[in-house]
């Protein structure tokens, strides 16, 4: 009986062994459901530790920037160079190296992006904050005339002897929405400054940026300048294995995916903003089919989701005029009208513009802002010769249709066309 006993035993520890395997409330937790160790990695904001393949930019600025540590006002540098060359996380890496250093000399570095530092007021008010120890009294972030906010802050840079380094990224968008008053008046203020110096670096995405420039300010300002080239497949597969790396859980992802990524952003723009940006939608979609390996296919997926994702910021982004022409255009392509005339397209602009209250704007400006849109790459439009019968565009529209009318319909003027169905079948003919 004892025996028995123990082969009892035996055999319901054995029962009770195999059957958690199937089903166990523990399971549930201990199971990871992503791909990523660290998806924060691959988010444009992060600063990798090393930047590959900008020798010899960061060399060229850490060399004009140094003089910076003996007390000495460097000389401006104005960075050009596509969206994701480097140029963001190049200056950055700078800007925290010059940080570790301790007792070599005396530098701030302030970095302001200026998609958010948009005007002159929010620009110097920042940097005399920044430039306040010796003060109680903040600058307030409005309220004062520009003539006392320049002398708040040549009276706080003063305080003590400092360099300055003011980088002003994206500083593109800041002129083509203020003008370049705010580089004008930082030199102006460098020559009344007494102990102190700023001195800027500019960086542009917009490589034909020095034209809006008044020629004063032009040779200041570029007075150093650097280009960042895009990059070759070759160099953003490296960028992107060195991320992944740390980005993914073990064997998550191979070197074959990599290189798709890498491929597919070389032939755009070569743009590493881009690449890493595949890799981590491709991750995300693998995540939310439950999958545990990133394949081609993951891939393919994530770069549709970008460029849909793109068009609708484009889209929401336009101007009301520019949604309403692109509307007329779609509707047009609704009723089956694929390749429709510019007149064609002003006819059912001028429509929408009375549906919905708007004052029309010419033909000539609709024409303008129809270029633009070609641009942008949302319409194409082709100038077509009819001999003797004079010239026309034939304009198609290249964006998903509902997903693109969705988007417009965001819009308050546009939300009376919500019901709109097409009805232009006059053009069709
Ligand atoms: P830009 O400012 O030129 O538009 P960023 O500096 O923002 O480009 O770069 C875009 C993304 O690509 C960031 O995540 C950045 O860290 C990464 N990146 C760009 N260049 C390199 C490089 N040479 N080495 C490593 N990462 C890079
Ligand atoms: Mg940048």
């Amino acid at each position: 009986m004892e025996g028995d006993g123990i082969r009892g035993d035996v055999n319901r520890v054995q029962v009770e062994t195999r059957a958690p395997e199937r089903d166990n409330i523990f399971h549930n937790y201990i199971k990871t459901d992503t791909v990523f160790a660290d998806r924060e990695i691959l988010l444009p904001s992060h600063i990798p530790e090393r930047i590959l393949y900008r020798d010899e930019q960061i060399n060229q600025l850490a060399s004009i920037l140094a003089i910076a540590l003996k007390g000495e006002k460097p000389s401006n540098v104005l960075i050009f160079g596509k969206t994701g060359t480097g140029k963001t996380a190049t200056v950055k890496y700078l800007g925290n190296e010059m940080g570790r250093l301790k007792g070599e000399g005396k530098a701030d570095f302030i970095y302001l992006n200026c998609e958010f530092f948009d005007t002159p007021y929010s620009i110097i008010q920042h940097i005399g904050n920044l430039a306040s120890e010796n003060f109680d009294e903040r600058i307030p972030f409005t309220g004062l005339s520009m003539q006392k906010l320049y002398s708040m802050l040549k009276e706080r840079m003063d305080s003590e002897k400092r360099v300055v380094i003011l980088v002003l990224d994206e500083i593109d968008k800041l002129v083509k929405k203020s003008g370049d008053d705010i580089l004008y008046h930082l030199y102006e203020i460098n020559e009344e400054l007494a102990k102190s110096r700023i001195s800027v670096i500019g960086i542009s995405n917009d490589l034909n940026f020095t034209q809006y420039l008044d020629s004063r300010v032009r040779s200041r300002l570029g007075s150093e300048q650097l280009v960042f080239p895009p990059y070759n497949a070759e160099q953003l597969r490296e960028i992107l294995r060195q991320r992944a790396k740390s980005a993914f859980r073990e064997s998550v992802i191979d070197d074959a995916v990599i290189s798709l990524c890498a491929a597919l952003a070389a032939q755009e723009n070569g743009d590493a903003r881009r690449a890493l940006d595949l890799l981590r939608v491709s991750g995300e979609l693998a995540d939310r089919n439950r999958e545990d390996r990133i394949t081609p296919e993951h891939v393919s997926r994530a770069r549709t989701k970008i460029e849909f994702d793109c068009i609708v910021e484009a889209v929401k982004s336009l101007p009301t005029q520019s949604k309403l022409i692109l509307l007329s255009m779609i509707l047009n392509k609704e009723a089956g009208n694929r390749k429709m005339t510019s007149g064609e397209a002003y006819n059912s602009y001028l429509e929408i513009c009375k549906k919905v209250g708007m004052g029309a704007l010419t033909q000539r400006r609709i024409a303008d802002l129809i270029s633009e849109l070609d641009m942008l790459g949302l319409v194409s439009a082709e100038v077509k010769s009819y001999g003797r019968r004079g010239r026309t565009k034939e304009i198609d529209v290249r964006v998903p249709i509902i997903e693109t009318r969705k988007a417009l319909e965001g819009d308050e003027i546009l939300d009376v066309l919500k019901e709109c169905k097409p009805k232009f079948q006059t053009t069709l003919m």
